[in-house]
């Protein structure tokens, strides 16, 4: 490689915010995106949006173009579901998130998105990259399931490149060798990426794990561990999900793993910039130790 990626690399200590309609990545909160793999209805993604809404979430999420591996699944609804999620958003208060799956369908999507997603299968595709970055819309890049994250981060770097700053990186699980997981979710790439990028980084446990019973604690890994918000899969009803339904949680599980992110953060507020800025937990709570040595005792 004979330059290195230069946009993207972190050279000092601030971070870069990445605004998507109202929700913010990258200011030291936790985005949470929750919404199905795939819009299905009309009455499938309000049902979706108005859990993810209730429970908190910043984004709603669903594909209109799946990338499938098999030809003979369910490949989405299409041009049609880009005004089904964009009407169930606006409804609930809720920007969205929708993949391009192929360069002719970027200016349909940017119609009706806030963000684009770049999908695992495409994040090397750099007609699509660029096509998405001049759209100016923000970029939701998902790291390929082999890919290292120099790839990934070069792959930023022709969004960058071509005058478009607000990228998000996503972890979403690399390729493994055990069937007990869909993916290995690679928590310590993302926050190396933390530290060699200034971009936010957020998890996707669901394509990570493969398994709803897997999300919540992901999700909460990735909050303690100072990530930048997660992406998860939410379906009113798991079981009939027509896309990936193994690893849909329905809207209550979503309201709970809200609610516990919420006590968690709460709890680590002590440690505050610590651990995702590379403090160890010995500092943390030295600065904790003074900070009570300078309280003034009440007397009454
Ligand atoms: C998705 O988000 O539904 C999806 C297909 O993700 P990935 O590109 O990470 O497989
Ligand atoms: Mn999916």
């Amino acid at each position: 490689m004979s330059e290195s990626y230069r946009l993207a690399a972190r050279s000092s200590g601030n971070s870069t915010r990445v605004h998507a309609g109202h929700a913010v990545f990258g200011d030291g909160g936790f985005a949470l995106i929750g919404g199905p793999c795939s819009i299905e209805s009309a009455a499938q993604i309000d049902e979706a949006a108005a859990g993810v809404a209730a429970a908190g979430g910043v984004m709603l999420r669903g594909g209109a173009f799946k990338p499938r591996t098999s030809p003979y699944d369910f490949q989405g609804l299409g041009e049609e579901g880009l005004p089904l999620i964009a009407e169930a958003g606006a409804r609930h208060g809720l920007p969205v998130v929708t993949e391009a799956l192929a360069e002719s369908h970027v200016a349909l999507v940017a119609a009706y998105a806030n963000m684009i997603q770049i999908g695992a299968r495409n994040m090397q595709n750099v007609p699509l990259l660029r096509a998405a970055a001049r759209t100016g819309l923000p970029i939701l890049l998902k790291r390929g399931p082999s890919a290292t994250l120099d790839e990934l981060l070069f792959a930023a770097e022709y969004v960058l490149a071509d005058g478009n700053p607000n990228v998000v990186l996503c972890e979403r699980g690399i390729r493994g060798f055990d069937r007990h997981t869909r993916n290995v979710s690679d928590l310590g790439g993302a926050l190396r990426l933390k530290e060699l990028s200034h971009l936010p980084v957020i998890l996707d446990p669901s394509h990570a794990a493969g398994r709803r019973s897997l999300i919540e604690p992901l999700t909460l890994a990735a909050a303690a561990a100072g990530l930048d918000g997660a992406i998860v899969e939410v379906h009113p009803h798991p079981a009939e999900a027509l896309c990936d339904a193994a690893q849909a949680i329905d809207v209550s599980d979503f309201a709970r793993i809200a609610a516990q992110v919420s006590s968690l953060r709460a709890a680590l507020a002590p440690f505050e910039h610590g651990l995702a800025a590379g403090r160890t937990l010995r500092q943390a709570q030295g600065d904790i130790r003074q900070a009570q040595g300078d309280m003034v005792p009440v007397s009454c």
